[in-house]
């Protein structure tokens, strides 16, 4: 019986691991078999995280996340958790060899996964001119010309945001009307820096190392052209990865999981949740690393709190 399993390796994940060991809870973590460090893995540089005044690659930001976990005695499995069940005292975690792993406490920090528009180079440019976050990127792109692809809310604000850097931002629809509400849709349509292109997808994302541009195909008569622009920005929504816990636990209107608080305590009593899986508005590494942080220290005040008589040498 563990004290403490994580589930997920990004930044909440492995800032609550470094708690939770430095606390002497000898975490298990599971990282995933495939997407081992979580949404950093798919950047190149980070240049808003602190500590880190030239920036830092993403993946080296994430590597030195888990050393820093596993250097006070974290146990990572390079697993994925398939199913769980927290209906009991006992939580039981199932991970995709079949294996029944069993905790006072779970941690749950799965993230969330920006909708991509599943195009070819779309992962290959992810870093290089294609962005999912304008909070992160748009500073990459001061002066430049680029393209938001959306019509909801996000959309309008990632491209109004944008205009800070860029000197033309172009709003791709594949409609004639946004979904936008209309104080947003307003502040866009104000702005004169952004364009709005309606009726319109992108087909196909050119560049060899960096984004050159993209193809547009009308979806009113099927025509194609390409528009140079030097960066894509897509918003087109976000999913928190909750799948494993519909039922189990209690959501938000927005779909990530509900906390009790400013707390990390979901509804079930010894399960936390922490960073984007509960994050509809920030999602950010340092306020998930914060999240991861809130988890571990909530974890460990629930098993402090757990009668005497709980068998400790069984945990
Ligand atoms: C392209 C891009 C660039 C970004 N740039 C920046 C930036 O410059 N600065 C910044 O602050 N933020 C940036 N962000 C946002 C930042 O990456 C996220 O806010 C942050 O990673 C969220 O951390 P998290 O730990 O909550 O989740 P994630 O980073 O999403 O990590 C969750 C982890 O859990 C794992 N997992 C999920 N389900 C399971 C399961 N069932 N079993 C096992 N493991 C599982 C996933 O594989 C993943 O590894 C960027 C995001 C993207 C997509």
């Amino acid at each position: 019986m563990h004290q403490i399993i994580i589930i997920g390796s990004g930044p909440a994940g492995f800032t609550a691991a470094i708690y939770a060991a430095r606390a002497g809870l000898k975490p298990l973590l599971f990282a995933s078999s495939v997407a081992i460090g979580g949404e950093l893995m798919n950047t190149t540089d980070v240049e808003n995280f602190p500590g880190f005044p030239e920036g830092v690659q993403g993946p080296e930001l994430m590597q030195k996340m888990q050393e820093q976990a596993e250097r006070f005695g974290t146990q990572v499995a390079y697993e994925d958790v398939v199913d769980v069940d927290f209906s009991g005292e006992v939580k039981r975690v199932t991970t995709g060899d079949g294996a029944v792993h069993e905790a006072r406490t779970v941690v749950y920090a799965t993230g969330s996964a920006y909708r991509k528009l599943g195009l070819p180079d779309e992962d290959r440019l992810s870093g290089h001119g294609v962005s999912w976050c304008a909070t992160c990127d748009g500073f990459f792109f001061r002066e430049k010309t680029i393209a938001v692809v959306g019509g909801g809310d996000s959309a309008m604000e990632e491209a109004t945001f944008l205009t800070r850097f860029a000197d033309k931002v172009y709003v791709i629809h594949r409609r004639e009307e946004l979904k936008a509400s209309k104080i947003m849709q307003q502040r866009a349509f104000d702005n004169e820096k952004i364009e709005f292109v309606w009726n319109a997808e992108v087909t196909a994302i050119h560049g060899e190392a960096q984004v050159s541009g993209i193809t547009l195909r009308d979806t009113v008569d099927g025509t194609e052209r390409e528009l140079p622009v030097e960066g894509l920005f897509i918003a087109i929504g976000n999913d928190p990865r909750t799948h494993l816990v519909h039922g189990k636990l209690e959501l938000t209107p927005e779909g990530t999981i509900a906390v009790e608080g400013r707390s990390s305590r979901t509804s079930a009593p010894g399960v936390f949740a922490a960073g984007d899986v509960i994050d509809p508005s920030y999602r950010q590494a340092i306020t998930a690393a914060a999240s991861g942080t809130v988890a571990a220290l909530d974890a460990e005040h629930f098993l402090a709190a757990l009668p005497a008589e709980e068998p400790a040498a069984a945990l």
